[in-house]
């Protein structure tokens, strides 16, 4: 089963409790701005990431998301999780 981790930079405040969370260390605040002014978080190193799912958890402002993506045989479709 494959999943897909998202970040929404524009829901993002750049508060870092998902960076400190992440037991991977996968996680880390950008050096480029968004449109309201803050700094977001991204995946640094995503192919560390184990989605386990506790950056999601803790995110005051529901910005990420990890997804289930599901292997059709017409192709591939995602389907959200309620992580996020
Ligand atoms: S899902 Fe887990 S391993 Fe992946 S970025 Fe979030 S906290 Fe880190
Ligand atoms: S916890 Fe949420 S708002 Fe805070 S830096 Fe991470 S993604 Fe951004």
């Amino acid at each position: 089963m494959a999943f897909q981790h998202h970040i929404d930079s524009e829901r993002c405040k750049g508060c870092g409790l998902c960076v400190a969370v992440c037991p991977k260390k996968v996680l880390e605040i950008s050096t480029k701005i968004n449109d309201k002014g803050y700094f977001p978080a991204y995946q640094a190193r995503p192919e560390d990431c184990v989605f386990c799912a506790m950056c999601c958890l803790m995110c005051p402002d529901v910005a990420i998301t990890i997804s289930e993506i599901v292997d059709e045989a017409a192709g591939e479709e995602e389907r959200e999780g309620t992580y996020g």
